[in-house]
Order: C-alpha cells, then sequence, then structure tokens
C-alpha cells in the first residue's frame, strides 16, 4: 500500500488531529452549536521572510465545498506579512473545526514553496527558472508542489503530471544515465536529437565525463544551429568557481560563432547562489530548495463567537480585513469592514484585497489559472524588487 489520504478521505475530514474531533463530539453532545467567526495568519515567516506569496486557495474551496460556510480571503499570489489576515472561515464551529487541520496543511506548504520560487526568481533577475525538484518530495503531492513553484514565479516544472494540472507542457533537459548508458555526450546529444519531437528545445547536459567547456563546443559543433542550450550539472566535488566555468563555457562558445547557445545551471543551487551566478547564466534547474521550501506557520483562531469579539489570549479579536494601496503596495489591517480609504503613508486609494470567495458552501468568486496567478506573483514582486533597489 501506499501511506497517503486518498481525496475522500480529505474530503470527509479524515486527516484530521483528534482532538478537533473531539472537541465536536462534546460540543454536539451538549448542544453547544456556536457561530465563530475563525482568522488565518502567521505572526511569524520563516528564514527571516519579509513577505510570503499566498498559496493553496483552490484546493481550500474545493474542501470546503457544500459544507455550511462562508469564507473570505485574499486571492492565491497575494503577497503578505506576519499578521496580515489570509482568511477568515463564519459558520457553526461544529461544521468545521474539524477541517483546521487540513486547512492548514492545505495552504502552509503550498505558500512557502510558492515564496521560495518567487524569491528564487527575484535572485535570477527574473530569468528563466525550472522546478526540478518533485524527486525529493512523496510524489502524491507532487502535483501541488510543482503548481505552487509555478504560481510562485518559476517557468516551467519537470514532471509530467504536474504540468498537465497546471496546464502546461513539462520542461526537462536529459539524465546522466542517458549519457552513460549511450557511452558518450555527443552520440546522446545526436540521438535526442533524432528522437526527440522538434518542439522540444535540446538542452544538452555536459557535465557527464569530461570538462564542461570541452564537452560544450563538441555538442555545439554536432547539434549546430539545432542546439538550445547546455546544462551544467556539475557535480559539487568538481565544482570548484562555477562563475568561472560558466564564463570560460560561454566564451568558447562564442568564439566558434556559438554565442547564442544558453547556458542552464542545476545542482544544489539556491537562492544565495542563483544571485551569484545570475549575471552570467541564462537559465536554472531548481530542485529540493524549492520542493523543500520551509512552510508558512499559518494559524486558524476564533475571533468571534455568536457575532460577539471572542480571542485567546496573545490574539487581537474581532473580524479584520486586509487592505492593500493601489500607490504604494502597503497593507493596512482594519477591523472589519476597514472603513478607512486613504494610505496613511503615500495618500492613495486602499482597496480591501479580503474578499468574500465561498457563501454557505458555493464558491463565490473567480478560482484564476495558474498562470494567471503567476503573472500576478510576478508583477507584485517585480514592484518589490524595484523598490528594494531605491
Ligand atoms: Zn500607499
Amino acid at each position: 500500500m501506499f501511506y497517503i489520504a486518498n481525496e475522500d478521505d480529505i474530503r470527509n475530514g479524515r486527516v484530521t488531529d483528534v482532538y478537533f474531533e473531539r472537541a465536536s463530539q462534546i460540543l454536539t453532545a451538549r448542544g453547544l452549536t456556536k457561530h465563530v467567526a475563525m482568522e488565518i495568519r502567521t505572526k511569524v515567516l520563516p528564514a527571516n521572510w519579509e513577505w510570503a506569496v499566498f498559496s493553496g486557495l483552490e484546493e481550500i474551496m474545493e474542501l470546503l465545498k457544500g459544507r455550511p460556510v462562508d469564507v473570505r480571503a485574499v486571492p492565491e499570489g497575494t503577497i503578505f506579512s506576519p499578521y496580515d489576515p489570509v482568511m477568515e472561515i463564519q459558520g457553526n464551529y461544529a461544521d468545521f473545526g474539524a477541517y483546521e487541520t487540513e486547512i492548514l496543511g492545505l495552504m502552509c506548504q503550498a505558500s512557502g514553496i510558492a515564496t521560495r520560487s518567487a524569491r528564487v526568481k527575484l535572485a535570477a533577475g527574473f530569468k528563466p527558472v525550472f522546478s526540478f525538484g518533485a524527486r525529493r518530495m512523496h510524489p502524491a503531492i507532487a502535483p501541488m508542489i510543482e503548481r505552487s513553484a509555478y504560481i510562485g514565479g518559476c517557468d516551467g516544472v519537470s514532471v509530467g503530471l504536474d504540468a498537465e494540472k497546471i496546464g502546461i507542457k513539462p520542461s526537462g533537459t536529459m539524465p546522466h544515465a542517458l549519457i552513460l548508458l549511450v557511452g558518450d555526450t555527443v552520440r546522446a546529444a545526436v540521438y535526442f536529437d533524432e528522437v526527440i519531437d522538434r518542439s522540444v528545445p535540446r538542452l544538452i547536459l555536459i557535465d557527464t565525463f569530461n570538462d564542461e567547456k570541452f564537452e560544450a563546443i563538441c555538442v555545439a559543433e554536432a547539434l549546430r544551429d539545432r542546439l538550445y542550450g547546455v546544462r551544467l550539472d556539475t557535480p559539487g566535488s568538481r565544482r570548484g568557481n562555477m562563475v568561472q566555468i560558466v564564463k570560460e563555457t560561454k566564451w568558447e562558445l562564442g568564439l566558434r560563432g556559438h554565442g547564442d547557445v544558453k547556458v542552464m545551471v542545476s545542482g544544489g543551487l539556491d537562492e544565495d547562489k542563483v544571485g551569484e551566478l545570475q549575471k552570467f547564466v541564462d537559465l536554472f534547474g531548481i530542485g529540493t530548495y524549492i520542493s523543500n521550501s520551509p512552510v508558512v506557520d499559518f494559524a486558524m483562531d476564533i475571533v468571534e463567537i455568536e457575532h460577539k469579539p471572542s480571542a485567546k489570549r496573545g490574539k487581537e479579536s474581532g473580524r479584520k480585513t486586509l487592505l492593500r494601496c493601489k500607490g504604494c503596495g502597503g497593507r493596512t489591517v482594519l477591523a472589519y469592514p476597514g472603513d478607512i480609504t486613504v494610505c496613511a503613508a503615500c495618500g492613495g486609494t486602499l482597496e480591501d484585497i479580503m474578499r468574500p470567495v465561498m457563501t454557505q458552501g458555493q464558491v463565490i468568486a473567480d478560482l484564476p489559472s495558474a498562470s494567471r496567478i503567476r503573472d500576478t506573483v510576478l508583477n507584485e514582486i517585480k514592484e518589490y524588487s524595484v523598490k528594494e533597489k531605491r
């Protein structure tokens, strides 16, 4: 058997902490069917992040569909910071309280991955970044991982099924195994060129047997203008100065009339290494760093009981909303409904970005495609990078 929960297990709330089930059992037995508003936010982000990318809403809508709850949320792809509310669920506690484990699980990991992906895209100076890290994670959640990576800004994902669910074509080069089995890099490149559909870019791995520079030249001369790029996945034990290896490879290719051949680097990259290589590399393949992103520690708390403010110690009671300035992008948290319309920082117009997305189990908001969400994220982080440079 595979140790996974199937879709029915998730929909029926079977993947939940037992104490929620017991709480519901007690409340039902004692007739305490109280109406609550519960708020989701995080007090702190991992790895000193100042902001994160909200992801996971579409799956939460799938989970709550048909249940007697009302939900307000920020759209997927929204940039948020600690203490910003991202979602509010209202209804009788007994009707949805036991889903807390699943609701949080659907957003904490997805948001972490989308954030790492956005950070890598920023570090790459918006050059193409591909998610190659599915192999480090349980295959059952690979589609969620790669959707989140794509939403955060990755340009492509490597697993066929994952790409299909996003609505894009999978991206990949060639494994070392192919080159080892063929026995020669140039011959493997020629076979790839002969066998694989013309629509797939010829991106050849050049670190299997010999020096990157010499393999790159041989491959470029064999494939000529059909060669799209070369990929350096140089092992850590041979890596030395990667910037220099890339510069030298490009120099030698350029000298021989192959200056338009792209250079992709992959293998153990993180956002710092991507930042160092950014000026010299055309494409990046990122594995574990994105797929194994730290999670965002969202918590779900009661803020109102029977329409009266009520919250535990350490938590502001009452329903809240999140406003975003159309001018400076700054965010303000206000008691719901937020009645301030002018940004204190720049005088710009504030808009409420925590909007109704579900009424009594019916999805009432537009749930945009992954590529539309990705466009939003890229626009927002571009603004962010401009601000950083000021
Ligand atoms: Zn403003």
